[in-house]
């Protein structure tokens, strides 16, 4: 053991491998910017639920400075918090001394990863899944037309009805129930890579489609098109494009991350275009953080050009409101009420949560009302509601009691994530009246008063 000085990083040799990395790779300049304040706790939602220190940012950062200064290990019990952790970053709008929380929980998670006892099946699974199917468009298509049939030949009703399905534990049957329609054709098969502008371009965007979004929701990657184009955009799709990487960030895989960033800031670049658009919060929390996800890129130029994507990705609400021409949007005849849940990543890290709440507002004939804590995390996280369900479940129990005291027939987000959990919210608890949970660009589109719904 070497020396521990307060308020630098400790010159030490730990004899624990984990610790030992997580010295190597926490940011220990955050770690100690950390003054303990505490303003972060009524914030965080798994402290919220459990009242527990530990279990929240303050105490999850303290955890983390103990097991670097090698004042604790970092056990069994270490690892479990650091996992607890939705990763929905609201810690970090209310933090005084601005302490980066989404950094380091993804450097400790990298850091564990880096020593998890995977057995061979969840090591094949993992590479399957992060190496083998997010990144690959092809391996995508195969899953989008795999389920597809499965979800149309009558082979979904069979596995229902012979009780195969009961093998899963009842969250995955309850996920597996509010899949929507998926398909092997994404925005480009039926669009094409460029869609024009509705009247003079006031400039040329691109569309980031995402890997699973395109699809399970492809109908809302059309639809964010021909809204981009309503309100006056040229809308590449570049072909090359991939996965954003959040999930291979928030899941310790840094490095396959940091690989599918250089891809798409190349694929990007090259459609040389004004902004990059996102419809996903959890995709595009990533992307406008590609400049400090390779800011140790050894390439100068990578280093720039990861600069360059960040500054042009946009949320497509946002960038309607702020640089586009907003369409007039009517309802269809029928006055109804309308309630949004914010992507915690949208709102916390792409600093978009007016822009969706004036569109929604702009409805003819549809009366916007905020529910209470829309801003708290649905308890959808990325994967959490399937590695955590129980306390992703208990999260969803009282975003579900907000939901309903509005009494809003369409309860819209602006993530895939989000609106699975939502789906899944509303099939869980049955609302007792007519309730409906849609993307936000999916309801608005439908509303283009001079809408074309080719
Ligand atoms: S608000 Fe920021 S400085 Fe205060 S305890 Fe939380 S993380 Fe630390
Ligand atoms: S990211 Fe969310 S769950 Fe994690 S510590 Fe911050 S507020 Fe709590």
């Amino acid at each position: 053991m070497g020396e521990v000085v307060a308020g630098k990083k400790p010159n030490v040799q730990h004899s624990n491998p984990l610790a030992q990395t997580l010295l190597n790779k926490l940011d220990y300049d955050q770690l100690t910017n950390c003054m303990r304040c505490g303003f972060c706790l009524p914030a965080c939602p798994t402290f919220r639920e459990t009242g527990v220190e530990p279990e929240s940012p303050r105490g999850r950062i303290a955890l983390m400075k103990a097991v670097v200064d090698g004042v604790m290990e970092p056990d069994t019990a270490f690892q479990d918090q650091m996992n607890h952790c939705l990763g929905c970053r609201a810690c970090e709008p209310v933090c005084p001394a601005d302490v980066k929380y989404g950094q380091l929980m993804e450097q400790a998670r990298d850091a564990i990863e880096d020593h998890a006892p995977h057995n061979a099946a969840v090591q094949g699974l993992r590479r399957l899944m992060f190496k083998g199917v997010f990144p690959k468009r092809g391996a995508l298509k195969l899953l989008g037309g795999s389920l597809s049939l499965y979800q149309k030949t009558g082979l979904r009703r069979l596995a229902r009805g012979t009780g195969v399905m009961r093998l899963f534990p009842q969250h995955l049957r309850e996920m597996e129930a509010v899949l929507p329609e998926a398909s092997a054709s994404g925005v480009v098969e039926r669009l094409g890579a460029f869609y024009p502008a509705k009247g003079e371009p006031i400039a040329r965007v691109a569309l980031f489609r995402g890997c699973i979004m395109d699809v399970l929701f492809a109908g809302t990657n059309v639809n964010t098109v021909k809204l981009l184009s309503e309100a006056g955009f040229d809308v590449v799709i570049p072909k090359e494009q991939g996965c954003c990487g959040a999930l291979h960030a928030h899941s310790g895989e840094m490095d396959a991350a940091r690989e599918l960033a250089r891809h798409n800031i190349a694929s990007f670049k090259a459609a040389g275009v004004d902004y990059i658009v996102s419809n996903a919060g959890g995709c595009g929390a990533l992307l406008v953080e590609y400049g400090h996800l390779l800011h140790e890129d050894d390439n100068d130029q990578v280093r720039e050009d990861a600069k360059w994507f960040a500054e042009r990705t946009v949320d497509v609400s946002r960038l309607i409101v702020e640089q586009g021409r907003i369409p007039a949007f009517a309802d269809h005849g029928e006055e109804c009420t309308v309630t949004y849940q914010d992507s915690c990543h949208l709102r916390n890290v792409m600093k978009s949560s007016d822009a969706p709440r004036r569109l929604m507002r702009s409805v003819d004939g549809a009366s916007f009302v905020e529910m209470k804590e829309a801003d708290r995390c649905c308890g959808s996280a990325g994967i959490y509601n399937v590695t955590q369900p129980e306390m992703a479940g208990q999260i969803l129990e009282h975003k579900m009691e907000h939901a309903t005291a509005t009494n809003a027939r369409y309860m819209l987000t602006s993530n895939p994530g989000c609106l699975l959990q939502m789906k899944l919210g509303i099939q869980k608890h049955k609302p007792p009246y007519r309730m409906e949970a849609l993307h936000i660009v999916d309801y608005l589109y439908e509303r283009v008063k001079s809408g074309n719904s080719d």
